[in-house]
């Protein structure tokens, strides 16, 4: 493919319409055009190298340009690239389904096949719901979840989305869900401890179980660390805390992996291996694949299969599925992916790498800019606030203003200096390749301590 650029911004323009368009640029959007990408660097249309910061997003494990991808994914496709999977079984989808229960953590050994996470994160809530009416327990339908919260774009998984940005201007049913305050450490009132922040927060969980009655609510759904909500990592003790809850008032935990499986916080998920939870149900995605082909899954817990199956299935089938579940193709591109973490030792890796990428990181809290900076494994965000520094100048909504931009700023700079970011209003959040060194991290956190510092200059 050899279109023109010009071309190519014209056909973005006029045909393309692309996810979460903000729909006042339609017709004018110059967006950078990446024609190619090897490793961990994107090349755009002026063949300008940049280090992709966002891993695609939150979904580039092994780097970009794997040959041996290349040539999994060829190779069934030739062989066999679509396989009915309502009546018919084949290698590529058992085999994934037997390695998914392998990794996974606990009796988590069922495993359904979904297109990506959105699908994920219906099946799993479909599933709650489906599960309880087979109980007949019919009313325990009430799923928890929390502000920043983000699970995917269907109607459902929006429906458990605790961000506006993300559900205004939609319908959806919110009889059934219900949002927990932010856990966000950063955001606790002044002089709160950040145990006494914990302790509340987790009061929150038991507090909303009993004001909507244990036989009312199906499910808690948390991703371990609130990922396009800002990398927002709870304070020490509270997922587990929350789990015990869940187990105490017989409410099912449903761990959002989508973001934080496949080696993102050194492990393959992070439930148990990070924050010792058991969750009865995961949701899991993007790293998955490494996003070279859309895939995702719903891991269950085999005592709750077992509830449904068999003599205790009441002659039930559960009737929910996808076209493209299962897809061979996509199974075969997970397999390989997850063969080359593990020659790799890309988990370890990550163990290895994050405390100097987190040290890196922290170190941009001395730019008076910098409000917060937040991570975990190879995962991070950096939060700027123009408040603080402003005493006369600006008048409120100019400031505002101002600080939404503040990402689109930061980008701005960082894409001159050689390094793409995900700017989100006034954070830039990052989770890199998997496969990117120590000087490769050096360089991208050199790159963006100089684009903050520029970006503060504009203040001046
Ligand atoms: N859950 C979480 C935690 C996510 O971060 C996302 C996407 O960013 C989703 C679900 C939705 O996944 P998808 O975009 O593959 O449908």
């Amino acid at each position: 493919m050899s279109d023109p650029i010009g071309q190519i911004h014209e056909h973005d323009n006029q045909a393309w319409f692309h996810p979460w368009e903000y729909l006042p640029d339609v017709g004018h959007n110059q967006r950078s055009i990446i024609q190619r990408a090897e490793g961990i660097h994107v090349f755009d249309e002026h063949g300008q190298r940049l280090i992709d910061g966002p891993g695609g997003m939150w979904c580039m494990q092994i780097g970009y340009g794997r040959k041996e991808m290349a040539e999994a994914i060829a190779e069934q496709a030739l062989r066999m690239p679509y396989m009915n999977p309502f009546s018919l079984t084949s290698e590529a989808p058992t085999r994934l389904a037997a390695k998914l229960a392998e990794l996974a953590p606990g009796d988590l050994k069922r495993v359904f096949l979904t297109t990506g996470g959105s699908t994920a994160v219906d099946t799993a809530l479909r599933f709650v719901h489906f599960y309880n009416n087979l109980k007949g327990r019919p009313g325990k339908k009430h799923i928890i979840s929390r502000e920043h919260a983000y699970h995917g774009s269907t109607y459902l998984g929006a429906t458990v989305t605790g961000k506006d940005r993300d559900r205004n201007w939609f319908d959806i049913n919110t009889g059934l869900s219900h949002f927990l305050p932010s856990v966000n450490p950063a955001g606790r009132p002044a002089g709160m401890s950040l145990q006494a922040f914990c302790d509340a927060r987790v009061a929150d969980l038991e507090n909303k179980i009993l004001e909507l009655g244990a036989d009312k609510v199906g499910a808690f759904i948390a991703e371990p660390i609130q990922a396009s909500g800002g990398v927002i990592v709870p304070p020490e003790g509270y997922l587990k805390r929350c789990w015990e809850i869940c187990r105490r008032h017989d409410v099912l935990f449903i761990a959002d992996e989508v973001v934080t499986g496949f080696g993102r916080l050194g492990h393959w998920f992070a439930s148990e291996a990070v924050f010792g939870i058991q969750p009865d149900l995961i949701t899991c995605a993007k790293g998955l694949t490494s996003g070279y082909l859309p895939l995702g899954a719903m891991l269950l817990s085999e005592r709750l299969f077992q509830e449904v199956s068999g003599s205790n299935a009441n002659g039930a089938s559960f009737g929910h599925g996808f076209t493209y579940s299962g897809h061979p193709v996509c199974c075969a591109a997970a397999l390989k992916s997850i063969e080359i973490i593990e020659r790799e030792q890309l988990l370890q890796h990550v163990r290895a790498l994050s405390p100097h990428f987190l040290e890196r990181l922290h170190a941009l809290r001395e730019i008076p800019l910098v409000f917060d900076t937040r991570g975990m494994g190879l995962v991070g965000c950096v939060e700027c606030r123009v408040r603080p520094l402003v005493e006369s100048g600006m008048d409120g909504s100019e400031l505002y203003a101002f600080e939404t931009e503040l990402g689109m700023r930061i980008d701005r700079h960082c894409h001159e200096l050689g390094l793409m970011v995900r700017p989100l209003t006034n954070l830039c959040v990052f989770s890199p390749p998997l496969v990117i060194q120590r000087d490769e991290v050096d360089q991208m956190l050199d790159i963006l301590h100089e684009a903050i510092l520029r970006t503060q200059r504009e203040l001046e």
